[in-house]
């Protein structure tokens, strides 16, 4: 049988530290903020920058940051950048699920991804409309579009390096940083 082209491998990494020492070394708002604004999606989805809600209060509303990163290593080494897009849908979707489920039972708050957001499928966001997400109990804002340092979050909180691609092509592997906030004490990672 033909290995899916899309084929990869997959391992985590995950942390708890307080949120002020996250906000404090790893938030960078007018720097990120501005990555944002030179991005194409900037404006274009309700997870993205601008935000309608406030941002400050958002981060800073409990007291631990459990975070995690997934690196997501594809088998086939031929992937061109264009087609990153379809790992990062696959992987990135589930682990949407699992910090939505953790946001419910922690009551927090979650973190997500940036990028495109696939709630609505090909259907035009309604952010362009100027209308109201369509599915606002499933879209949350990344971390980056809040001011965090992925890069470093992921290196010096996760041991995970980020790389980039050149030339067209994928990196050796690709690395999805997301989270939740909450108030509770124990090991959320721990299921
Ligand atoms: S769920 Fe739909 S309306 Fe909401 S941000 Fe995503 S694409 Fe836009």
């Amino acid at each position: 049988m033909e290995e899916d082209r899309y084929a990869y491998d997959v391992d985590y990494a995950a942390v708890t530290v307080p949120v002020e020492r996250y906000n404090r070394e790893f938030r960078d708002a007018e720097r990120f903020l501005e990555c944002c604004r030179n991005c194409g999606n900037y404006g274009k989805n309700w997870a993205c920058p601008p935000h309608v809600f406030d941002v400050e209060r958002y981060v800073t509303a409990y007291r631990n940051a459990s975070l995690i990163a997934v690196r997501i290593t594809p088998r086939r080494k031929d992937l061109g950048i264009e087609e990153a897009s379809e790992l990062l849908r696959r992987e990135r979707q589930k682990l949407e699920q699992r910090l939505l489920r953790l946001e419910r039972e922690t009551g927090g708050r979650m973190f997500g991804f940036s990028g495109r957001c696939y709630y609505c499928g090909e259907e035009e966001c309604a952010r362009i409309q100027g209308n109201p997400c369509r599915h606002p109990e499933l879209v949350r804002p990344s971390l980056e579009a809040c001011g965090y340092n992925l890069a470093l979050t992921a290196e010096k909180l996760l041991g995970m390096e980020m790389k980039w691609g050149s030339d067209g092509r994928l990196p050796e592997y690709l690395v999805l940083v997301g989270g939740v906030f909450h108030d509770k004490e124990e090991d959320i990672w721990a299921e």
